[in-house]
Parts: structure tokens; sequence; C-alpha cells
């Protein structure tokens, strides 16, 4: 693997990511001053040339992260040689591969593609339009303004490195690979609030069962939110654990306050029971500490000091995530794995995968330990930003797995453990249990 020696942390970050973590190969790369292009060079002497239509043409520093470096519109290719699906998708470069003599030139720009969609540049430009969360937005994406959010991208270029190489006699075996459901679930409330059950019963219930059925949930013993045995034996189901991510504080009198104690008999009692069922403890921070890495330290050492845990992953609650600060902070924590990376607004592969991969800061331009599990899909935003019905949700839900299950990775869901009350969450139960059954369908294991 071979090219020039400016951009040299962005493009061996890609290398890495493509040869190592996805294809699981062994390569050596050499940085060749004044090189054009990527060459990849197989011991039998066959050459993968692919184009350079990005690091090339600018300065070697972060001046990428401008507005006037985004891809130039999204284009649609139809019948790319060695791509996986009919079309595909093209940020950088032209879309052709053509062979000449024993090697093989592809047009694309798959570095530039993959950094762009992995290393998530785009929401880091100045000036970033954010929602009333501080969120990046996924509508304001080129992935949502290209149609191709739902499109696991840098897994189609994988596989049309794959087939290249394959074409060109690569002897090596790469990683297997397979699908699996990552079931997620945020604990925001674990204990409900009868007044707004009934609250919310009366303005929205449409008849008298409906208001008796609300009436009995709120004044019911059993907490509609204890799901927790349910969903671990759902996830259990199909050979998988469940993650639980837990809130250690906030300061956010809205957002964070009056949630649920650590030092809380029932709280103390679900955590206990989720680690003696030996699923997995996560780290929620809170909607305070995004950005602040002494809150987010103090909220992490409080969970740890309570459970006696090391928690190594997580996500944010409301997703909030800036790049590259959030994950630099979980980084400099020495945390293994952040999920925060996906959308509120649109279910989708922001980083255009659903693969576990390392992460990228793009200000200090160096490689970080930290791996992102992209989140996917949060029944939250199926039912409060999409406004889809349970069956509706479920329907999207299934289509996604095909897709996951296509090109054998994980699929990381939220849905959170007080979304299974009929009253709020008609049907819901169900649609989350056709979930399982569908991935059972697909084939699956831990
Ligand atoms: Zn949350």
């Amino acid at each position: 693997m071979r090219f020039s020696d400016r951009f040299v942390a962005e493009r061996h970050y890609v290398f890495d990511v493509l040869l190592g973590d996805f294809l699981g190969l062994d390569y050596v790369i050499q940085i060749e001053p004044g090189a054009r292009g990527y060459v990849i060079e197989l011991p039998n002497g066959r050459r993968l040339w692919m184009r350079d239509a990005f690091f090339g043409d600018l300065p070697d520093s972060t001046a990428y992260l401008t507005s006037s470096s985004l891809p130039r519109g999204t284009r649609i290719v139809a019948r790319l040689p060695f791509a996986p699906e009919a079309d595909a998708v093209v940020l950088f470069g032209e879309g052709d591969v053509v062979q000449e003599g024993a090697d093989l030139h592809c047009g694309v720009d798959i570095v530039a593609t993959m950094f762009f969609m992995l290393g998530r540049w785009e929401e880091a430009l100045p000036d970033p339009p954010l929602d009333e969360h501080g969120r990046w937005r996924g509508a304001s994406s080129v992935a949502f303004a290209g149609a191709f959010l739902h499109r696991p991208i840098v897994n189609e270029y994988v596989e049309a490195v794959w087939s290249m190489l394959a074409h060109l006699e690569c002897r090596q075996p790469r990683r297997e690979r397979r699908f699996s459901l990552v079931p997620t679930h945020d604990l925001d409330i674990i204990y409900p609030s009868r007044i707004r059950t009934l609250g919310h019963a009366a303005f929205r219930a449409r008849s008298a069962r409906a208001m008796m059925q609300a009436a009995r949930i709120a004044l019911s013993t059993g907490s509609p939110f204890d799901t927790f045995d349910w969903l671990m034996d759902l996830s259990e189901s199909v050979g998988v654990r469940s993650r639980f991510n837990l809130l250690g504080g906030g300061t956010s009198p809205r957002y964070d306050e009056g949630r649920y104690r650590l030092a809380d008999a029932r709280v103390r009692a679900i955590v206990r029971h989720i680690l003696d069922r030996h699923h997995l403890l996560g780290f929620h921070p809170s909607y305070s500490a995004h950005l602040n890495p002494a809150q987010w330290a103090s909220e992490r050492r409080a969970i740890e000091a309570a459970f006696g845990v090391t928690l190594s992953e997580g996500r944010h609650h409301y997703l909030r995530f800036r790049v590259p600060e959030t994950w630099r902070m979980w980084d400099e924590g020495g945390m293994a794995v952040d999920s925060t990376a996906g959308y509120a607004d649109v279910e989708g592969f922001r980083c255009g995968t659903g693969d576990l991969f390392p992460t990228f800061d793009v200000r200090r331009r160096r490689a970080l330990r930290l791996k992102e599990r992209p989140l996917v899909i949060m029944e939250g935003t199926l039912a409060g930003y999409r406004k889809l019905s349970a069956r509706g949700s479920q329907e999207v839900v299934r289509r996604y797995i095909e897709v996951a299950a296509r090109y054998r990775m994980p699929l990381t869901i939220l849905f959170h453990n007080n979304s299974f009350d009929e009253v709020r969450w008609p049907g819901w139960r169900q649609a989350y249990q056709t979930i399982f059954d569908l991935s059972q369908g697909v084939g699956q294991r831990d």
C-alpha cells in the first residue's frame, strides 16, 4: 500500500480501517513523497490504483474543514464495476473502474469517501446548523440531501475493494463477518409518575376503556417501565446481550434532574439484576455532559463507585454529541466504545456503516483508540420525529435488518425501557417482539 507524504494521518487511518478493521488483511504502508493517488500492490505484482480526488489538491492541514471541501452533489452511478449494488453513490472522483494490463484503475476516491463518512468532518465545519438540543441534524447531512442515509456506503465500498482485490487474485482470506442485532436501552426514567401517566391518558384516550387501562397502569403497584426482564429475555432469545446505559447525575433542571438516584433501592435492585443476568451496564452521560469533561467524569465515577463496576462504553443522553469533541472526551477518559452517533431526527447510517470502527479527531488530526458503534435506529425517531405507528416502525426496522444481514454487520437499535406501556406506546411491545423474530430469521449470534 503506497501513498504520498501528505495527509499521512488521515490516509493511514482510512487504510487501517479498510484493510485492517473491515477486511482483516495483512498489509504494509509505504510513504512515497510525490506519489499521486493510491496503489495497493499484491504479492503477485498486480496493482489496484485508486484515484485521489480530494487530499491531493489541498494544503496539508485541517484546511478541508470548510464547506467548499464538501462533495459537490451526490452522483448515483449505475453499474459501477465491482460494486455490490445496482448503482453506486459517488461523492469524490469519477464513477468508473477499468482494467489496464494486469492492473485495475478505480476512478472513485474511496479513501476520501470513507474519511468523509467515518470522520464525520461535515459536522465540524464552522457555524454548524444545530437543533434546539445543540445537535447536528440528520437533515443537514450530505447523506440525507443525497438520499443515501439508508445505505451503508462505507460497507458498499469495502465490498467493492474486496471484489477488486479478488479479481487481482489476492490470496489472503478476509475477516469473517456476521449480522447481529445489538439491542441498547438508555435508562432515562425507571419509575413513572402516576400523575403524568393519568394526565396523558386523560388527554389522549379516545375511549372509556383506554382511560380505564391508563388508570390501571397508573394506580398499579407494578411499574410499566419495569420491562428489564422482558428486554433481557428477548435479547437472550437470539443469543445476544442487552446494553443498559445508566445516568450518573446531571445539572439541567429540565432534562436531567429528578429522573432517579443511584442510591435508590429500586435502582440498585435493577442494576444488580442486570449484572446478575450478565447483560451489560453502560454509561449514559447527562444532558449537561456532552462538552463538559469534568461533569462527564464525575457522573462516570458516581456510577462506578455506586456499583463497583468499570464502565467502558455507553451513549449520551438526548444523543447530544459534537464532532470531534465528544469522541475526544471519551477517548481521553479511556473509554472503549461510544454509541451515540445516530441521528435523532431520522434513522440511518450517520457514519455510512453499522460496524464498530475506530474514530478520528479531525481537529487534532489523529486516530483515536475510541471506537464508535453507530446507532442506526432509535424508537423515538420513528414515533416522535417521523410520526410512524408501531407497525410502520416495525417495517422500517425490518428493512434495516435486511440491509445489515446482507452486509453481515451489526445493527444497533435503541429502545428505552419506558417505551412499552400500552397507553403511550400502543402496539410497540408486539413490534419489538417481531424485530427479534425477524432477526432470528436471518440468523445471528453474539
Ligand atoms: Zn437518555
